[in-house]
Parts: structure tokens; C-alpha cells; sequence
């Protein structure tokens, strides 16, 4: 009887009658298997669902099971549509893999905070092992290696913040911007969007804190040839919103003539953005 061999005890010794391992009961020991050169016991289990399984006591132990095979094929039937994991939103259903499979696996189609968009298997999200396309561990390798490092009680770099802040508007479709740059086609070349240290390195460290990043030409992305430092007022004569207006026959920027009439530009555009005529626009004061 294997009762006497002193491996067969000493195997036996864990006794998992009883336990609870995910969806799956012990319910009593089956046998012994010999797996590389090793006897390892398999235990009967009931499922939640039902079902009867006998399960290899170390996958058991180390969490590789925990049912009968339902969970799996749950997590494959599951919607994920428009659910989020970590920075991964699910935007569309990708498909079942393999085709001619009796239990086919569901990939989702995700876009990632940092932008990129990329197919993923259901039970990679559900299970929590993926959470980003990788920049997840991109951006902390970033802050372990580079200037962009968050040390122990001092808190990010601005120009890391603001490298974080130009990729979400251009790439994340969730940016409350993103309309005014993604959505326009303006994007980060892919040197800047994939290494903070290759942005620093090229644009350098901000002057001062009123300095922010200014696109030379509007309909261009952020590249190093189109990007500089630039104080709000120089960057205000760019922008957009910067339209020429016409009023009593002399034409200014936008910017000229919030600083001649002491009003401020946005509040400006702002109003002509609302149908206030011109001369509503620059002449009513603020209160
Ligand atoms: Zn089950
Ligand atoms: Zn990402």
C-alpha cells in the first residue's frame, strides 16, 4: 500500500480535503501521478458550476487553477466593451482565436492612455495581467533612469509634465482637448512620444515656469523643428484663436487688441465665438 513509502507519505502529508481553491472544493484525494520523475497527488474537486475535476495538487497551491474551466469561458463571453483596465479602454471587439476551436479565446480592441491601440486577450484584462500597451513600465523605467525621476520626497518635473500633458491631448480621444489637437491630426513625433529623455534633450529645460511649449506652425505636430519655449503672450499671437479683426478700419491681431483695449484676448475670441459682433466684442468692459 503507498501509505508505507515514505515519499508517498511525506507527499500525502498536505492533506487539501476541504479547501477552497478559487471555484474549486477538495473533496478527497484521487491518486498519484509520476511527473518528472516526481509522484504528485491529484485531489477530486467540485467545481461551483458542478463539475467534478482532479486537479494536480501544485497547480492547486500556486493559484494556476481555480475552476473547472468555466471561469475561463466566462471571461471569454464576458462584453468588455467600453470597460477600462488600468490605462486600457476597450473601444471594440476584436474576434474569436482559433476559429475552428470548441473553446475560442476573445480578444478586445484597446486603446491606451498613452494612445497606442493595440488587440488584447479577455482574460489578459480580466485577470489584471495587462494594463497598458507597456508604457506602463516604459514610464516608470523613465523615471528610474532619467531626469524625469520622481525623487523621494520632490515631485515631478514640470517638463515631464508637460511632455505627459502634449501626448494625452494629441493621442488619448478621452483628453478634454483632443479635439483641438489629436482630432486635428496634430501629433507628437514618435521620438518625443516614446522617450522623455529624447524630448528634454532636444527642447531642454523650461526657462521659466511661464514658459510653455509653443508650435511654430499651428498645422504642424510637436517635432523638434516646429516647437520652442515661449512666454503666453508671444504664444497667444499664434494660436488659433488668433484670428485678424478689422474694427474702424485698422486690422490687428487678436492679442493687440486685448492689450490696447485692456481686454483680455480669450475673453475676446470667447465672445466672437458667441456671436458678438465685433464692436460688442472689443468695446463692452469687463466687469
Ligand atoms: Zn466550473
Ligand atoms: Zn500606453
Amino acid at each position: 500500500m503507498p501509505n508505507y513509502d515514505p515519499i508517498t507519505l511525506s507527499l500525502r502529508s498536505q492533506d487539501l480535503t476541504g479547501r477552497i481553491f478559487g471555484r474549486l472544493k477538495v473533496l478527497s484525494f484521487a491518486r498519484y501521478i509520476f511527473v518528472h520523475s516526481q509522484h504528485v497527488a491529484c485531489w477530486e474537486c467540485q467545481c461551483t458550476c458542478g463539475t467534478l475535476k482532479v486537479c494536480k495538487a501544485d497547480t492547486l497551491l500556486k493559484g494556476t487553477i481555480k475552476s473547472c474551466g468555466c471561469l475561463r469561458r466566462e471571461m471569454h463571453t464576458k462584453n468588455l466593451l467600453a470597460q477600462t483596465f488600468g490605462k486600457l479602454h476597450v473601444i471594440d471587439f476584436a474576434g474569436y482565436l482559433p476559429k475552428d476551436s470548441i473553446h475560442p479565446r476573445a480578444y478586445w480592441l484597446c486603446i491606451c492612455l498613452c494612445g497606442t491601440s493595440k488587440i488584447y486577450k479577455a482574460t489578459h484584462l480580466l485577470s489584471g495581467t495587462t494594463q497598458s500597451c507597456g508604457c506602463l513600465r516604459r514610464e516608470m523605467n523613465i523615471q528610474r533612469n532619467t531626469q524625469g525621476r520622481v525623487l523621494p520626497g520632490k515631485t515631478k518635473m514640470p517638463e515631464y509634465t508637460i511632455w505627459c500633458t502634449m501626448i494625452q491631448r494629441c493621442h488619448n480621444p478621452k483628453n478634454k482637448s483632443f479635439q483641438r489637437y489629436g482630432g486635428r491630426n496634430i501629433t507628437v513625433c514618435d521620438v518625443w512620444r516614446y522617450s522623455f529623455k529624447a524630448f528634454l534633450d532636444d527642447m531642454g529645460n523650461r526657462p521659466s515656469p511661464r514658459h510653455t511649449i509653443e508650435r511654430l506652425d499651428n498645422n504642424q505636430g510637436y517635432m523638434p523643428s516646429n516647437c520652442r519655449w515661449e512666454t503666453p503672450y508671444i504664444q497667444s499671437r499664434n494660436t488659433r484663436h488668433n484670428r485678424l479683426i478689422t474694427w474702424n478700419g485698422q486690422t490687428n491681431c487678436l492679442a493687440d487688441w486685448g492689450h490696447m483695449l485692456h481686454i483680455h484676448s480669450s475673453t475676446i475670441a470667447y465672445r466672437l465665438d458667441h456671436g458678438w459682433s465685433i464692436e460688442e466684442a472689443l468695446t463692452i468692459s469687463v466687469r
